[in-house]
């Protein structure tokens, strides 16, 4: 399947025209069709195309689902969007309209199911598009959680809960992780040093340290990688190191983390992945056994 879509100022008008060109050969009570038999330009994705889709999906997924476990109750969530952006057609047909293909036809079939998503609102990109447009941080999560959201409604996904990692539910479940664990001294402290902007007041990940290549001199390299020569570096490696968030250059500076060795809990782990989930999809079972036979391992 084939979806090409252009958006026209996503910002202002969420009817969403998509130029769509679907060529889509599939088995339906057994019989071979093509869907849809001309190609239609120009054609709205609305909810009624949103459905037609599905029905010959189904057909496909109810083979899949034959060979699937039966569970009690299900929850289905999707990749969280980054509340820097409005969505696109990509987003919907990688991530949102294949979950929500699922979690309709498991409602069809009465199966007790939650539908949940949100948008990701935490992050330095977010800090970053704030100071370029002269904004703070939470009116760019509050501008693009509301038009993501609207999207999501506009197309059929049907959450039956979308919120976001800002909302105090949030914080207070990712608190009890950490503390759990931590309680149970689960955790290895470390200190290390790492590059702090002392105008933005922040830590910078590799990606927003800026600086001179080492090898091939060229300006604008990354502190993880140069893209004009390829290499990959460590941010201390770059010459006259610049902060992408303030432009100030950083300092050095002791920070501390807290680590979760994962060569403790490989025997569950290994156990529950490996033979308790073989129906995962071959390349998540593939990376995980790949990770698992090489023995997990800790910060040391
Ligand atoms: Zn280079």
């Amino acid at each position: 399947m084939n979806l090409y879509l252009e958006l026209s100022d996503l910002y202002s008008k969420l009817s969403i025209k998509a130029l769509l060109s679907l060529k889509y050969e599939t088995y339906f009570n057994d019989k071979k069709v093509f869907f849809p038999s001309k190609t239609s330009n120009d054609v709205i994705f609305s909810l009624s195309l949103h459905s037609i889709v599905m029905q010959y999906i189904i057909g496909t997924i109810n083979t899949y689902y034959r060979m699937e476990k039966k569970f009690k109750r299900t929850t289905v969530t999707s990749a969280l969007p980054y509340a820097n952006g409005p969505v696109h057609i990509g987003h919907l047909a990688g991530v949102y309209v294949p979950a929500d293909i699922y979690v309709r036809y498991l409602r069809l079939k009465k199966e007790d199911v939650l539908f949940i998503g949100g948008s990701d609102e935490h992050g330095v990109p977010i800090t970053i598009r704030a100071k370029k447009e002269g904004i703070t941080p939470q009116d760019v999560v509050d501008r693009y959680h509301s038009l993501i959201k609207q999207s999501f409604k506009e197309f059929g996904i049907s959450f039956d809960v979308y919120s976001r990692t800002t909302s105090p539910t949030h914080h207070q479940l990712a608190s009890d992780f950490f503390k759990t664990l931590y309680n149970k001294g689960e955790f290895i402290e470390k200190t290390s040093e790492q590059y702090y902007d002392e105008e933005a007041h922040q830590f910078l990940a590799d990606r927003y340290i800026t600086g001179e290549c080492p090898h091939c001199h060229a300006e604008g390299a990354y502190g993880d990688q140069c893209e004009k020569c390829g290499t990959s570096l460590s941010p201390t490696d770059l010459i006259n190191p610049k902060s992408a968030i303030s432009g100030s250059k950083p300092v050095m500076k002791e920070t501390k983390h807290w680590y979760l060795p994962l060569d403790k809990h490989e025997g569950w782990l290994r156990q529950w992945i490996l033979e308790d989930h073989k129906e995962w999809r071959p390349n998540v079972y593939g990376q995980c056994k790949s990770w698992l036979d090489m023995g997990l391992q800790h910060v040391r």
